[in-house]
């Protein structure tokens, strides 16, 4: 589809991190200082606890964020669900799913003050039925924990894989590849984590992360945004549609970007749709 991100930009950079600790919060004054936009998934079911985690090998602190912090933390940033206790929701039935996902979404809405519109799949588990059960509870995009080791669109916006971890030694390279290119069509740079895998000390990780920032950040041809700005801004773009006359329609509420051969147009978003 001939669309291009907003402003005619051609390329993005997002970044999703899960659970909701503490270390979220040198996570995003790191974001803010390089000017990246983030999504941070959260199970309210566990805010405010305390305690350590054993990961992969590494003891690690895994105190959560408070209730009483989520609103000024993430300003500037998105919340989304990350159901309320983290369970494997395969094969669940759709009162236990509303439970985990809808009154997660209503717990973070009222401590964050945004419309929750997005989901990450604890443990990264999904499958098709839950797909449509988070359809049907207003969930717009899941994102999954399956790298594509690129900078591709996704396909499927409720199983969204992500370019890679930020532990991956691709992140770099593809970060690289990504400001060095000349691109015709978008690309996506999606870098998810938890923020407390920062603190393993097998390498700097906190160090390579901001290395990370500061080679994507203070670009003007790069559209930072969280996940569901990208999300709204996709659907809304793959929605557009040409009726018999050759007219570009825009059913949307957003302004979508086109490019055909040399024409660029704007298609304005409508106030109640088409
Ligand atoms: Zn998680």
């Amino acid at each position: 589809m001939p669309f291009l991100f907003p402003g005619f930009l051609k390329k993005a950079v997002t970044f999703s991190y899960d659970d909701g600790v503490r270390q979220d919060i040198r996570l995003a004054s790191c974001f803010r200082r390089y000017g990246m936009k983030a999504t941070f998934n959260l199970n309210s079911g566990y805010l405010g606890a305390t305690g350590r985690l054993m990961h992969e090998g590494y003891s690690l602190c895994f105190d959560r964020i408070r209730p009483d912090e989520v609103k000024t933390l993430y300003q500037g940033f998105e919340v989304a669900s990350h159901s309320v206790t983290h369970p494997d929701l395969r094969g669940m039935g759709n009162k236990r799913v509303r439970e985990e996902v809808a009154v997660d979404v209503k717990v973070l809405e009222q401590l964050s003050g945004q419309t929750i519109t997005g989901f990450a799949y604890p443990g990264g588990l999904y499958d098709a039925k839950l797909m449509l059960q988070l359809t049907r509870l207003g969930i717009h995009y899941a994102r999954t924990i399956q790298s594509t080791g690129s900078c591709s669109l996704p396909d499927r916006l409720l199983a969204w894989y992500p370019s890679c971890h930020d532990a991956d030694n691709r992140a770099l390279e593809l970060a690289q590849r990504l400001v060095g290119e000349k691109t015709e069509e978008c690309r996506l740079l999606f870098i998810w984590g938890h923020s407390f895998e920062l603190d393993k000390d097998d390498f700097d990780r906190w160090g390579r992360l901001e290395q990370l920032c500061a080679l994507l950040g203070g670009r003007d041809d790069i559209w930072y945004a969280t996940n569901g700005e990208i999300c709204r801004y996709l659907e809304a773009a793959r929605a557009i549609k040409r009726d018999p006359s050759g007219y570009l329609l825009n059913c949307s509420m957003l302004p979508v970007y086109w490019e055909e051969g040399d024409k660029r147009l704007v298609l304005p978003g409508k106030k109640s749709g088409c």
